[in-house]
This record gives C-alpha cells, sequence and structure tokens, in this order.
C-alpha cells in the first residue's frame, strides 16, 4: 500500500511520488511506447540536434567508456548530496568511502589508473570545496519529480509527462508574509571549466523546468494561496581551474516563461511523434559523442567507441 508522502515545500500531504525516471531504458526515446516522457536533457538535446536525440534516445548509442570529466561532476554531485543529507539527519557522511566506492571500477585497467587517480582525487577536492563554501539548509536534495505539462494560458495539458530531478530546493527568503514562508528555490549545482555566462540564470530551460515544478507544486498544493508569481532559480557553479571556485548565480521565473515551456515542448514532443530527426550540425558538434558517425567512420571504428551490438543497431538504422 502506497503511503502519503510530505510536500518538501508546502508540508502537506500529497500524492507519493509515481514512478522512477527511465532514462536507462534507452528505447523510450521514440513517443511511441508506454512510459514515454520528457525530460530537460531531452529537449535540449532535441532542440540542439535532432539526430543527436535519435542516436541518444532512440537507438541507445552511448559510448562504451565514460568520459573523465563526466565521472568527475558526478561523483562531486554524489559527495555533495550525501553530505546535505547525513547533515539533515544529524550525522557525519563517510565521504572517503562514498569516494572509494564511486571509483572502484574505473580503478580496474591497469592502463587508466593514474589517470583516474587524478580524478578521483580531483573530484573529492571538488565536492570538498562546495560542502565548505556553499552554506544553505536544503528543503530537499536531488527531489525527482514527474508532473503533467500544462499551459497557463490556456489550459491545455500536453499527453506526456514532464521528468526530472531538482539537485536543491531551499527558501532563501524565509518567512516573507507568503502563507507558506518565503517561495521555494531550484538549485542546479554544476562543475565548469570557465566560469559561466551571466545570462544562463535567466535563459536556461532546465532552471524554468525546475521552477516549473515548484510552480505545479505550489499550485496543486496551495490552490489560490500558490500566489508567487516568481519562481527563484540558481546555479552553483564549481569552477575547475588550477584554483577551483564557486560561482554563485541567481534568477528567476515566471508565468510567461513557463507558457514558453509548454510551447517549447509541445513542438518537442510533436516533432518526435512525427519522426523529424534531422540533422543539425553547428559548433555543438565538436562536444558531440556522435560525430564520428556524422562523420562516416567505418564500422571497424565506431565499433570500438561504441560497441559492436550499438554498431548493429546503426546499420538497421541505416546510418553506417
Ligand atoms: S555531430 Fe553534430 S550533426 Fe551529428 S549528431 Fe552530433 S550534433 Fe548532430
Amino acid at each position: 500500500m502506497q503511503t502519503q508522502e510530505i510536500s518538501v515545500l508546502t508540508g502537506q500531504e500529497i500524492a507519493p511520488f509515481p514512478q522512477r525516471r527511465t532514462d536507462d531504458n534507452p528505447f523510450k526515446g521514440t513517443g511511441k511506447e508506454a512510459g514515454f516522457y520528457l525530460s530537460k536533457s531531452r529537449m535540449a538535446r532535441y532542440t540542439t540536434c535532432p539526430r543527436s536525440y535519435r542516436l541518444a534516445y532512440q537507438l541507445g548509442i552511448k559510448p562504451v567508456k565514460t568520459a573523465v570529466e563526466l565521472l568527475i561532476g558526478k561523483s562531486a554531485h554524489k559527495l555533495i548530496a550525501e553530505s546535505f543529507l547525513a547533515r539533515a539527519a544529524n550525522m557525519i557522511p563517510d565521504l572517503t568511502g562514498l569516494l572509494d566506492a564511486f571509483w572502484s571500477d574505473e580503478m580496474q585497467a591497469p592502463e587508466t589508473r593514474a589517470e583516474m587517480e587524478q580524478a578521483k582525487s580531483e573530484a573529492g577536492r571538488y565536492a570538498c570545496l562546495f560542502i565548505r563554501e556553499v552554506d544553505l539548509q536544503p528543503l530537499a536534495v536531488e527531489k525527482e519529480f514527474s508532473i503533467p505539462i500544462v499551459n497557463y494560458e490556456n489550459g491545455d495539458v500536453l499527453p506526456v509527462s514532464l521528468v526530472g530531478i531538482v539537485d536543491l530546493v531551499d527558501r532563501p527568503n524565509g518567512s516573507t508574509g507568503s502563507p507558506h514562508g518565503g517561495t521555494p528555490r531550484a538549485l542546479e549545482i554544476k562543475t565548469r571549466s570557465r566560469k559561466a555566462d551571466d545570462m544562463l540564470p535567466r535563459v536556461s530551460l532546465e532552471l524554468t523546468c525546475y521552477a516549473y515544478w515548484i510552480r505545479h507544486q505550489l499550485l496543486s498544493e496551495l490552490g489560490e494561496d500558490a500566489h508567487d508569481d516568481k519562481i527563484p532559480v540558481g546555479y552553483l557553479n564549481i569552477i575547475k581551474t588550477k584554483t577551483p571556485s564557486i560561482q554563485k548565480q541567481e534568477g528567476f521565473r515566471t508565468t510567461r516563461d513557463f507558457i514558453e515551456l509548454y510551447e517549447t515542448a509541445k513542438a518537442v514532443y510533436e516533432s518526435i511523434m512525427k519522426g523529424m530527426f534531422y540533422r543539425n550540425p553547428g559548433t555543438h558538434c565538436g562536444w558531440c559523442d556522435y560525430a564520428p558517425v556524422c562523420a562516416g567512420k567505418d564500422r571497424a571504428e565506431l565499433a570500438l567507441i561504441f560497441g559492436e551490438e550499438a554498431c548493429d543497431r546503426l546499420w538497421e538504422a541505416d546510418l553506417i
């Protein structure tokens, strides 16, 4: 029997989270199967290059070897999340143990061991810097959501859910006269090689998705009392320069942003349903995993990068 969940935003009882993320299932990307959903990653990938969306989510092609930078970011994230969770439970987190567990598989190959040791130590350094310098009391850590995509202008609802995980939620304004205290804020942790552009917190799709979740929850839990129109958002960037630092960025989203989110999601959804997976080459090809596919590399070369089974799927899709 499912038990009621207490909202981290309003303290009220709400329906429990209905489903886990299904990113691990690559075949949930065509829009033709049960469980199809949109997320900030899916929308961002489709709008950047529809072919890359098809390769990632429809055909499930991914490099055999995970990029070291990705591993560093993921392990630093994990340590930070565990640190906040332990602090909330008045416990001391075993960060060294967590770091060792995360990197144990990566240490198996002797030829890359030195590189992985270096990466592991970097991840630990970044996480410690963040934990030392970012002082906040989160209402939620790595909060999952799955919600309808509604047009606040006319009440239309897309036949697909918006799914995501917010890194941190806090309440920066304390009690500001609102009946439920200050408005909750969605925060995203990023590891970046250089400082992020100032405009990013104002325009990023992922922060709009997270603010939309907060707005949706406030509306469904508080009804007419949910009169906060400005939802605060922010980035906490770990800048991986020689002397690492933390860059804090703030912004907010309003109903106008949520109507635009609906329009974007609708366009992406309808294009996927129509099977529109054209190439959109540009500077983003420089950091796209699928550049070797688009460059017409032969099967033997692609098999080294993506594996034999992935090559079978590429061949069946007429991409090699
Ligand atoms: S290399 Fe460029 S064109 Fe090819 S899938 Fe990636 S982003 Fe698209």
